[in-house]
């Protein structure tokens, strides 16, 4: 069943007339059809007996077009688009609506409201997630290739290590890499020096490489619409035995997790399995945030791999493992990779070695 089939298919079995798609991302994800309206409309209704209707900016009704095989409708900057929307859709009287709540904001629902002026709104946001849980073989594919990316970023820090360079100075060489290879990062790229690096959100800064210290790199890449991130953490100069030994607890706190990933597992036990190795060594502290987070479309999505989470793992889905330990004013370390879940185990999407790399 294609992604706009399984829309249907929810509209059929929850008696809805029509849902109503705002997300960009989602839009991306269900019609191949990408672009950010910024604060123009832009909306795709999918019914259960017409074909669908994607609402546009004039001015990318063109590359709409080239991209999905039904009706694309577009609007000028002086028209009302919710008049045009209410002149153009199939069911104006539609008595229920389902809308991204997890999306939507104020203005554009007020919109809504004076398009469907009978309708109930139903939350769609629980179902396309559900879809976004799950991946197919195809976007795997596509994870894989941006996991390659993410590969290339960090080589590209780690050729750029010297000690009279800052982080911000690292940044720029990889961002610039890799758009040389004409793909994008997925967020902003982290790259924290000896004690910023014990912050789990630093931020890079001005400040030079410390020598005899860990340095981390954070970073992504988004490529055909797929997100990668990765965290390694290496060595530069002579870092003492603490900071070794914080590492390798880490990366055994990784691989216990990753060990242990198959269907019918629950994201808790996956969490715990990394939590306990860092506990019992008496860290337990510092290691202060879930194990890891969904990936695919969006850096962050659905489902988190934390503490109390017992959803049960099923092939396809796919996430991060990334336990870290920041100990404040001494170290931190944190070991990323993302993968997905196949039939007996956890394949990954990124391949950069992990034993503690030096640089100097
Ligand atoms: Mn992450
Ligand atoms: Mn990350």
């Amino acid at each position: 069943m294609s992604k706009l089939d399984q829309i249907v298919d929810f509209l059929e079995t929850e008696k809805t007339d029509v849902a109503v798609v705002s997300d960009p991302v989602t839009i991306n994800y269900l019609t191949g059809f990408y672009s950010d309206p910024h604060e123009r409309q832009l909306f795709l209704f999918v019914y259960t007996d017409h074909e669908p209707l994607l609402f546009v900016p004039a001015l990318e009704v063109e590359r709409a077009t080239a991209v999905v095989d039904f009706q694309v409708l577009g609007y000028v900057d002086s028209e009302n688009p919710w008049e045009k929307i209410k002149g153009a859709i199939a069911k104006p009287d539609a008595k229920t609506v389902a809308l991204e709540f997890d999306n939507l904001i104020l203005t554009k629902y007020h919109g809504l409201q004076t398009v469907f002026e009978k309708a109930q709104f139903t939350n769609l946001t629980p179902r396309i997630n559900r879809m976004r849980l799950i991946k197919s073989a195809d976007e795997i594919q596509k994870m894989l290739v941006a996991g390659q990316y993410a590969d290339k970023a960090v080589h590209l820090g780690f050729d750029a290590i010297s000690l009279d360079k800052t982080e911000t100075d690292i940044v720029a060489e990889i961002d610039f890499g890799i758009k040389r290879l004409g793909q994008e990062m997925s967020f902003e790229t982290m790259v924290l020096t000896g004690n910023n690096a014990a912050n789990p959100h630093g931020i890079p800064g001005s400040n030079k490489l410390e020598n005899d210290a860990l340095l981390l790199f954070d970073l992504g890449c988004m490529v055909n619409g797929y997100a990668s991130d990765m965290t390694r953490t290496v060595a530069v100069g002579k870092p003492d035995d603490f900071k070794k030994e914080i590492y390798h607890l880490t990366l055994e706190a990784q691989q216990a997790a990753i060990s242990m990933i198959k269907p019918g597992v629950t994201a808790h036990e996956v969490d715990r399995a990394a939590r306990s190795v860092i506990e019992k060594a008496g860290y337990g502290e510092y290691f202060n945030h879930r194990l890891g987070h969904g990936i695919g479309m969006d850096v962050h999505e659905f489902p988190s791999i934390m503490e109390g989470n017992d959803l049960v793992l099923e092939e396809g889905m796919c996430f991060s493992v990334e336990p870290g330990i920041y100990i404040p004013g001494k170290v931190g370390v944190r070991i990323e990779d993302c993968g997905h879940v196949t039939k007996d185990g956890f394949g990954l999407f990124t391949e950069t070695s992990k034993d503690l790399l030096y640089f100097d």
